[in-house]
């Protein structure tokens, strides 16, 4: 966790984003890790606990993170959470919790609550021919 700390301080005297950093370890050995880059890099998706994923994946040459554990200074996210789920990490032990991070002014907070519902079925039947597709190949792969 201290690692993350310095992840996440690393990333705010830099000016990349908020503080928050992230380490991903397998079998006692850090595999990956990352900070908050939402501003750097303009992208809303560039959470400390999913740049530590990509660079776990990148290191590791694979997108399956079983077996590993997760460090990070603040409870992910609904999004970081699906993504941490993807990635079959085993393990996640956060810092600052939800309403800490509340306190700071993030809003995460409304996305546990589900936030405002956009989505909207749409052209279901042409979608399923591909998913149609999908199961008639050979060497279809679970992810
Ligand atoms: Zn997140």
């Amino acid at each position: 966790m201290k690692i993350a700390v310095d992840e996440a301080r690393t990333g705010i005297n830099a000016g990349h984003g908020g503080p928050f950093g992230c380490v991903i370890v397998r079998n006692g050995e850090i595999v990956g890790q990352g900070h908050n880059e939402v501003v750097k890099r303009k992208d809303p998706t560039c959470h400390g606990e999913v740049m530590a994923i990509r660079n776990a994946c990148k290191a590791l040459g694979t997108y399956d993170l079983s077996g590993c554990e997760l460090y990070t200074t603040a409870e992910p996210c609904p999004m970081c959470r699906g993504a941490i789920l993807w990635a079959n990490i085993s393990r996640v032990y956060y810092g600052c919790n939800v309403n800490d991070t509340d306190r700071i002014g993030f809003r995460d907070k409304v996305f546990y609550e589900g936030g405002e519902d956009i989505s909207e079925e749409l052209d279901r039947e042409e979608c399923l021919k591909v998913f149609e597709e999908y199961t008639a190949l050979n060497d279809k792969k679970q992810y």
